[in-house]
């Protein structure tokens, strides 16, 4: 039987996406400094080496990513498609870790953070007596996920490593105490909410979001359901269409 809730996960999953899997991205010299311009261009670049995603030089006439300076970084979740482009917040202090220029493509291609999937209350507890009020919505799983965790969640392992999981002290009030507490601390004891580069899983993702059945899908994850057997339980679907505009992250 197929649930209905799956179908409309389904099509907000595919709403998300690029057509042609191709991101166009304007980067104008002028708003960030050159540095910053080769930045942007070798995280594209690297991301294209490991999906089927592939994020091009937008001309003028595209709908496209705007890649605009700003006091802090931030962009919308997929392929929005409203007026001519949508923006990608990036000011300087989003160069000083190499991932957080990653961390926000991976936005763009439509991941949401690994802190809001469906199942995250079993590997974390988030303390919201400690979170900035003003940053609530930024640990919120949205509702629709709630309905469909194992098509959102694309048959792929909770992963502390992603570069899309808050540090465990991101928007506290005291900072001395956590935003969000492992479970079963013993179960991870690296670094989460690091902004190195995408982890495996991070990878996989963006794969099987795009369905680049060629490239590196995580079958081999630790707790993964194997691609096609995913694939075949909730892509595959007949789709409603869904838009998710103003996903803001
Ligand atoms: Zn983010």
């Amino acid at each position: 039987m197929i649930v209905t809730s799956t179908i409309a996960a389904a099509g907000m999953l595919r709403a998300l996406r690029w057509p042609n899997a191709t991101v166009p991205v304007e980067v104008s010299e002028g708003v960030l400094n050159s540095s910053h311009v080769h930045d942007i261009h070798a995280a594209m670049h690297y991301l294209n080496s490991l999906t089927c995603l592939k994020f091009v030089n937008a001309t003028q006439q595209q709908y496209r990513v705007v890649v605009e300076s700003s006091t802090g970084c931030g962009s919308l979740v997929g392929h929005v498609g409203v007026g001519e482009y949508q923006k990608l917040l990036l000011g300087a202090s989003c160069f000083l870790q190499k991932g957080i220029v990653l961390h926000e493509l991976l936005h763009v291609a439509g991941l949401f953070h690994e802190h809001t999937r469906p199942d995250r209350d079993q590997y974390v507890r988030v303390v919201w007596t400690n979170i900035r009020k003003d940053k609530h919505k930024n640990f919120v799983v949205p509702s629709w996920m709630r309905k469909s965790p194992d098509l959102v969640n694309l048959g792929l392992p909770y992963d502390f490593g992603s570069l899309l999981h808050y540090g465990l002290k991101v928007f506290t009030i005291d900072q001395e105490r956590p935003s969000m507490v492992l479970r079963r601390p013993h179960e991870y004891t690296g670094l989460v909410g690091q902004r190195d580069a995408p982890s495996r899983a991070d990878v996989a993702r963006v794969n099987r979001l795009y369905e680049c059945w060629n490239h590196y899908l995580g079958d081999d994850l630790p707790g993964a359901k194997a691609y096609l057997v995913w694939q075949a339980a909730t892509l595959t679907h007949e789709l409603s269409h869904f838009h998710t505009s103003d996903i803001e992250i």
